[in-house]
């Protein structure tokens, strides 16, 4: 029986219709320390690989398709591909959706599936094939340096992301010393500060010969992304985000998002941006209070700071009328006196 929020939808090959949440596979964990293409970004079922069971087109959308999909799904190789005996589900569909992405010119994609592959076989215990994937992956990248491409992160802050995929793989394959060269070639070319101390982290896995998964936060440190202004841990920062965001300019916003980066040369924060680094350059704490009176002082009698009138602690919202501190609680007229005073 489907459920209410189930809806039904039409296979791109087959034409069959059934409920879409039938087919779901829990997608292989994010624990990699690279991204996934640009084509993949954005679409959050990317990871995610649905299987028709009539006709076995794997895809994260089975409503749609390349046209070449229809001549492969139904092709001896294909199907044999995703009845191979011994090869767990989440890695037959991986494998069969990259047969398509091959059939459809689509190479960055294909190779990505592979990896999600190669990541469904690790978390089955397949270690061995694992590897094999991941060298056949590096293979591909390496005959084609121009796919790398794909990876490539507009955001000056990821300057040289796509080295940090191929140098990865790599090393998930066991390749240590050709991992090595690229990390080496990689370093002398300009990256920015993050894929710096991505692919020193790299290289130190390398160095022990490590081919186990890792994340992008064990490399950068936990700090190096803060979790968005609701966690802030400035409370006005998160105030003036939550509330006058639209009157904050790009490297404002950016700057009270960013995090701490641990460097070898010591702690620093984790952009290159000049322009936002200057804006932390006395610290959270004080870009908090500069942004508090720029805002006051362009926008008066818009930018109410409710702050408690006891202990000056920034409430959550601009009407609240008790303190999260300190407990207090003051009335309507208060706040409007308050505001006033600033
Ligand atoms: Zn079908
Ligand atoms: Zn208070």
């Amino acid at each position: 029986m489907t459920r209410p929020h189930d809806f039904i939808m039409q296979c791109f090959v087959c034409g069959t219709r059934r409920a879409r949440s039938a087919e779901l596979l829990e997608p292989p964990s994010e624990t990699e320390l690279r991204h996934a293409p640009k084509e993949m970004v954005g679409s959050a079922v990317a990871a995610w690989v649905r299987a028709c069971a009539e006709c076995g087109y794997c895809a994260p959308d089975l409503s749609v398709g390349h046209r070449s999909a229809r001549a492969k799904v139904r092709s001896p190789e294909y199907q044999r591909q995703l009845h191979a005996a011994g090869t767990p589900p989440l890695a037959a569909r991986f494998l069969c959706a990259a047969l398509l992405s091959d059939a459809a010119g689509q190479p960055a994609k294909a190779a990505q599936q592979r990896l999600y592959a190669a990541q469904a076989f690790e978390e089955a215990g397949e270690v061995a094939l694992a590897r094999q994937y991941n060298s056949a992956v590096a293979d591909a990248l390496l005959s084609r340096r121009k796919v790398l491409l794909h990876w490539r992160d507009r955001e000056a802050d990821w300057r040289g992301s796509e080295a940090v995929v191929l140098v990865d793989v790599l090393r998930r394959a066991g390749r240590f010393d050709e991992a090595r060269r690229e990390v080496e070639a990689a370093l002398r070319k300009r990256v920015s500060s993050i894929v710096k101390e991505l692919l020193r982290f790299e290289r130190s896995t390398i160095e022990r010969g490590d081919t186990g998964p890792h994340s992008q936060t064990e490399a950068l440190g936990a700090q190096h992304e803060s979790k968005g202004w609701y966690g802030q841990e400035d409370p006005l920062l998160e105030y003036l985000m939550r509330y006058y965001k639209k009157w904050m300019t790009p490297q404002e916003s950016k700057a009270a998002g960013v995090g701490r980066l641990a460097t070898p040369e010591g702690e620093r924060w984790a952009t290159d941006d000049l322009e936002v680094q200057a804006l932390l350059a006395r610290g959270k704490q004080a870009f908090a209070s500069t942004l508090e009176q720029r805002l006051l002082r362009e926008h008066p009698g818009e930018v109410v700071i409710n702050r408690c009138p006891k202990c000056g602690g920034v409430a959550r919202t601009p009407r609240a009328r008790q303190c999260r501190f300190c407990a207090h609680s003051w009335r309507e007229a208060d706040v409007h006196a308050h505001a006033h005073r600033q």
